[in-house]
């Protein structure tokens, strides 16, 4: 009969050798065939999808990468500088496909160190969209060991996977900010036998995150449990930054560089150091000093620091980033059509408010909504203003009414 002699158009095997011979306009194809076929096919999709996650990144040259940041972020150039670095390994290292024998790069988490409102999370979020990769901010102290009240370490990788519209692939190559790092570390020196909640615990269980391993996610956040579907994200391409005030940290420094001074390294004096801003010596050996375990400072072989803000710096947030608190006022109001003006001297008053509130560059934000808040309610109504100035009488009165000085008194 005819049908015998029917054959696997790509692997001409007979029908009898085969279990399933599918039949086409043309041809036929045999069941072992699709299963290639179908393997082939996975193979290259997963090719093209990593492709073109690739090529959406926008990874440029440390320098170039720099001059980036210094369109968002005013001083902290060693900060910048490390960051434009760290990141520009870590996603050559993800980008680029590397040969079984090659030498295998690193990955590049960085802690960042530094007071609140200098910038760390400013820093981390430009980073991500002049990537363009996916980015999360996760709260360390929420963060609890397994089986006690608050969330579970992967629980930072829910955000991720939300702020990656779910798309698991662009996830996996995403940035997360863990903020308030300096909170999870143990409270003594010494590790107790007792069980702590807050502390090395919660760091133990950072660890393989950070280092890379393929966690169940629950896709909607919170704990996790039984009935729940789990997404699997693997954590080996995904840069963690970590930023903390680390307070009282500057006193194991200047008690190590001191040690040092007397030390071996004699000629280096202490008066050498600057007083002022001991946080640019910070080392490892200084967190740990602070409580964090050394497995975990291990995996983060990038440690940077920030300047605290003066008057000077303070003075430029407000008016020369891209998108700065005047700027933004300034298109807030032209959206209204009205051209809005600052005087010199009420800028000079917000940044002396902010210095006073001791709040960083987070202070000016607030400082500038008690002053504008009336008028951004009031003009909009108004139909025949087309100018506004805000002059330092205007500021300063509408400072005094606000809620704000109470802030000096707390
Ligand atoms: P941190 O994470 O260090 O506590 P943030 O990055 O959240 O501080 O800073 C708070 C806000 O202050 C930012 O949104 C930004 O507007 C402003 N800011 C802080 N530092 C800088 C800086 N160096 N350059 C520009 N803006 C800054």
């Amino acid at each position: 009969m005819e049908q015998e002699n029917v054959k696997c158009s790509f692997c001409g095997r007979d029908k009898r050798e085969t279990e399933v011979l599918i039949a086409g306009i043309t041809g036929h194809i045999c069941d072992n065939c699709v299963e290639q076929a179908k393997s082939i096919v996975k193979e290259e999709m997963s090719e093209k999808v990593n492709e073109e996650l690739t090529s959406n990144i926008n990874l440029l040259k440390p320098i170039d990468f720099k001059r980036h940041l210094d369109e968002y972020i005013i001083g902290q150039e060693e900060a910048k500088k490390t960051l434009s670095v760290a990141v520009y390994n870590h996603y050559k290292r993800v980008t680029q496909k590397v040969d079984e024998d090659e030498i295998e790069i690193e990955k590049s988490n960085v802690v960042m160190v530094g007071e609140t409102g200098t910038g760390k999370t400013l820093l981390a979020k430009t980073i991500a969209k002049i990537l363009n990769v996916p980015f999360c901010i996760a709260d360390a102290t929420v963060i609890t060991e397994a089986g006690y009240v608050g969330e579970d370490v992967e629980s930072i990788l829910s955000r991720l996977l939300q702020a990656a519209d779910y798309d698991v692939n662009a996830a996996e190559r995403g940035i997360v900010f863990i903020d308030e790092i300096d909170k999870i570390a143990r409270k003594s020196d010494n590790p107790s036998i007792t069980r702590d909640v807050s502390g090395e615990g919660v760091q133990q269980a950072m660890l393989k995150l950070l280092e890379g391993t393929t966690v169940g996610v629950p896709p909607q956040g919170g704990r996790k449990h039984p009935e729940q579907k789990l997404v699997q994200v693997n954590t080996k391409d995904v840069l963690f930054i970590c930023g903390g005030a680390f307070d009282g940290i500057v006193t194991a420094i200047g008690k190590r560089v001191n040690t040092h001074a007397v030390g071996y390294s004699a000629s280096k004096k202490a008066d050498e150091f600057d007083k002022d801003n001991m946080l640019q010596y910070v080392s490892p050996q200084d967190l740990k000093s602070f409580g964090l375990i050394p497995e975990l400072i291990g995996r983060f072989p990038v440690l940077t620091y920030l300047n605290p803000l003066d008057g000077d710096a303070l003075r430029r947030i407000l008016t020369e980033p891209k998108n700065s608190l005047v700027k933004q006022y300034v298109k807030l109001f032209e959206m209204e059509g009205i051209k809005l003006s600052f005087d010199k001297k009420v800028l000079d008053h917000i940044v002396e408010k902010a210095l006073e509130f001791k709040l960083g560059a987070r202070g000016l934000r607030s400082i500038c909504e008690a002053i504008m808040v009336d008028a951004m309610f009031e003009l909009p109504s108004e139909k025949d203003v087309k100018e506004f100035k805000v002059t330092y009488s205007y500021a300063k009165n509408k400072l005094s009414k606000s809620t704000m000085n109470k802030m000096k008194a707390a």
